[in-house]
This record gives structure tokens, C-alpha cells and sequence, in this order.
């Protein structure tokens, strides 16, 4: 049986335990909710402050150049190349995930076009975030292709001769099942399909080699594992050998080659400054930078490669824990069992009160989520997020603790759980 002082021996073991002292989380709080937001690093305090007093407030037009603002979506992408195995002057951080996702999306339609001119559908997970759908089904009526929605296990038979595009989520947002990157890209190049990954879930939780994958375009959110703060800027990424033939599909300003002659006919940035597409959100930036600071830290104790290996065995406790003390309350596992098949979360499912235990678990200062569920299996899912850069085992023993107390005293039946609010 596992043991709360188990738990608290493992903390004191963890070579990456530090590194939580870099964020201000409210103390009363155990947040496994950072797969949705993650955490405020305690310099994006100091750091909003003096972009906001100093830089914008003194230096005005001028912190363009002297503040470095300019150049911040390249330095940054640079951060986060280093992250998702990608190269120097590959990576920027700008727009949306959503945004992003149109963008090359519609560059890679652009170039099945030019190449195969025969493809005509792209390919996705039924169970894919939903904006990821929708922006390819909006691009898809605009250009007369068909969007065909398959099931995980359906993927490779759906690689067929008729498809351009293979769009995916690297970690599934809903069950935290992960892909085989190399394996399907492998599949997806050897049937002459271009492939965009999502790595929404995957950009700080898990390791992600995009080189070594060999994939063609990525995106991904820098709010959640990299604790960007609320709506902070995407990053893209475009394969090298494709990058040339990379065109904007938004053509702004700021994608120029010479932004500040202001001629009138667009003519693309020769490197990655052609992925942007008009002015940059900079105080967003500038708090990104905070969170992406914390990684570099971590590399002085095992980077990703440590807290890879904790966020394995924090999301392997929490679910022994569940399985250990509660069961007989109706919980099922939505989250692969295996190591290669898992992100940095776990997602629990139950028939019915899955949205009432949750919000008895935030009301204790247990802070998840909960998904509706999805039509093939009616289960409903309490989500369950482990950003091993600030989450310990003594945490997870107390959220399982209390959601213990919340099923046996049957806490979540009472009527201010049961109502639904507009962000869940
Ligand atoms: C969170 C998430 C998004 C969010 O996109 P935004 O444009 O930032 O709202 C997109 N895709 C996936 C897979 C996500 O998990």
C-alpha cells in the first residue's frame, strides 16, 4: 500500500522539486488544471511591470529597437525550439494555436496542390480539439477539399491516395493519449501525405523530437505546460526544407521582407519572419518569457528528460492511488496505461456527476476539469492535468484524498455543484 509519507519521500528525492519554487501558486491550492492555464512564474510580476512602466511608459516607439521587442517572436521561438526539437531561427511564437493552425494548414494545401494535385481530402481524429476541426473544415469548403474524421485506430488505413493533409493532436486534450509521432509520419510520408501536429499538450509536458520525426508543421499554445499566462502567443513551427515554399495565407505587414519600406506588393521575409502576420502582442511576450525561463533553469537537472520521468510516475501514482482508495464509486480510466501512450495527465470517467465531483473538488481547492463525454461511449470525463514542473507526490496523495472524501460522502450531490457556469 502506498503511504503519504511514500509520497513525501518521494519529493525530497526529486532532483527537479526546485524548480516549483519559480511560480506563485495560491497555497490552499492543488491546480491540476495547468493542461488548461498554467501557473504564474513569480518574475512575470517584475517582468510585466517594467515593460509596462519602463518600456512602454518611458521608452515608447523607441522600445521597439532599444527593448528588443522586434525580434521577440524569433527569440522566443527560439526558447521553444529547444523544447519540441526544433532548430534555431525555426520556431515563432505569435497569434494563436487557431491562427496558426490556418496558417499552415492553408500552406500545405498549397503545396498537396502544387504536387498532387489529385489529393483532396485531409485527414483527422474525430476526437480532435475542436477548433483544429474547425479551422480545417472552414479551409476545406474554401478550397473544394473533404475533411474525413477517422478514429485513432482507423489513421493508417485512412492514408490513402485521395489525402493531402494529416492533421493531429500529438496529446489528445480529452483522454491524454499520445501518438507515435515517428511511426505516423513515417505512414503519412509513405503514402505521399504532408503532416501537421499539434502540440498543444505536448510542448513542455512531453518531450517532442519534430527533426527526428521528420515532421512537416507544428503549432502548438504556450498558456498551458509553459506557463505563458492567459491567451498568450502561440508558436509555429514550419519543417526547413518546406520553409521557402511556405505562404502566408494572412499577408501582413510584419511578414514583409522590408516591413518599414511600405511598399505596396507583398513580398515574404526570406526566414521565418514570414510566418507572422501583423504587430505583436508584447506584454504577452514578455510574461511568456518568464515561463519559458523556468525550462531553461531546468535543464541544470535533467530538462525535459527528468521531468519526463516525473510526470510518469506523478500520473502512475495518481492513477494506483484512485484505483487503490477509491474504488466502487463508478470511476473508469480514459488515459492509456503504457508510457508511450501517455501525455502528462490523466482522465478519469464516470456515467453521471463527473461535472458536480469536480466542482466539489475545486470548492476543496482541488482544482481539474471536466470534459462532456463524447458520443461513442456517453462517459464523461474529470481531467486531470500534471505539470511536473510544480505539481509533487504529496500533492497528488491529498487530491486523491479528497476525492475520496467527495465520492464516499457524496458531497457532489449538493445543488451548488450541479450548476454549470460559462468556462468550464
Ligand atoms: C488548447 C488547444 C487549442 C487552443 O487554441 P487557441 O487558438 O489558443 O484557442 C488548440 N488546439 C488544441 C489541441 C488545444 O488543446
Amino acid at each position: 500500500m502506498i503511504t503519504l509519507q511514500h509520497c513525501q519521500q518521494r519529493d525530497a528525492a526529486d532532483p527537479t522539486r526546485h524548480l516549483r519554487a519559480h511560480f506563485s501558486i495560491p497555497s490552499d491550492l492543488i491546480y491540476l488544471d495547468g493542461n488548461s492555464l498554467g501557473v504564474m512564474p513569480k518574475a512575470a510580476v517584475a517582468r510585466a511591470a517594467e515593460v509596462v512602466t519602463q518600456e512602454w511608459g518611458q521608452g515608447l516607439i523607441r522600445s521597439w529597437n532599444t527593448a528588443g521587442w522586434f525580434n521577440l517572436p524569433q527569440r522566443l521561438g527560439n526558447k521553444v525550439a529547444t523544447l519540441i526539437g526544433a532548430g534555431p531561427d525555426e520556431v515563432v511564437v505569435t497569434d494563436s494555436t487557431s491562427i496558426n493552425l490556418f496558417k499552415v494548414l492553408s500552406a500545405a494545401l498549397n503545396m498537396a496542390r502544387e504536387d498532387a494535385p489529385t489529393r483532396r481530402s485531409i485527414v483527422s481524429e474525430r476526437s480532435n480539439f475542436p477548433t483544429d476541426l474547425y479551422m480545417a473544415e472552414a479551409l476545406c469548403k474554401e478550397r473544394g477539399f473533404e475533411l474525413q474524421l477517422v478514429e485513432p485506430t482507423e489513421i493508417e488505413a485512412a492514408l490513402t491516395v485521395d489525402v493531402a493533409v494529416l492533421i493531429l493532436t500529438h496529446v489528445n486534450y480529452r483522454t491524454g493519449a499520445m501518438h507515435d509521432m515517428s511511426s505516423v509520419t513515417a505512414a503519412a510520408h509513405a503514402a505521399g501525405i504532408l503532416t501537421v501536429w499539434d502540440l498543444a499538450h505536448s510542448a513542455g509536458a512531453v518531450p517532442v523530437d519534430l527533426h527526428g520525426a521528420g515532421a512537416d508543421f507544428a503549432v502548438g499554445c504556450s498558456y498551458k505546460y509553459l506557463n505563458g499566462g492567459p491567451g498568450a502567443p502561440a508558436f509555429v513551427w514550419v519543417n526547413p526544407k518546406h520553409a521557402e515554399r511556405f505562404w502566408q495565407p494572412l499577408a501582413g505587414w510584419w511578414g514583409h521582407a522590408t516591413p518599414f519600406e511600405f511598399t505596396p506588393d507583398y513580398r515574404p521575409a526570406p526566414g521565418i519572419r514570414r510566418y507572422l502576420c501583423g504587430t505583436q502582442p508584447i506584454l504577452s511576450l514578455a510574461t511568456l518569457e518568464c515561463g519559458l525561463d523556468v525550462f531553461t533553469a531546468a535543464e541544470a537537472c535533467g530538462g525535459m528528460t527528468a521531468l519526463r520521468d516525473k510526470s510518469l510516475a506523478l500520473t502512475d501514482l495518481f492513477i494506483e492511488l484512485v484505483e487503490q482508495r477509491c474504488e466502487g464509486h463508478g470511476l473508469g480510466l480514459a488515459t492509456p496505461r503504457d508510457h508511450e501512450q501517455r501525455g502528462s495527465q490523466v482522465c478519469l470517467t464516470r456515467k453521471t456527476g463527473a461535472y458536480a465531483i469536480v466542482q466539489a473538488l475545486i470548492a476543496r481547492g482541488v482544482v481539474g476539469d471536466f470534459r462532456a463525454g463524447d458520443g461513442a461511449q456517453h462517459l464523461d470525463i474529470l481531467r486531470f492535468g500534471f505539470t511536473p514542473l510544480y505539481i509533487g507526490f504529496e500533492d497528488v496523495w491529498n487530491a486523491v484524498e479528497h476525492l475520496k472524501q467527495v465520492l464516499e460522502t457524496e458531497e457532489w450531490q449538493q445543488a451548488q455543484f450541479n450548476q454549470h457556469s460559462e468556462v468550464t
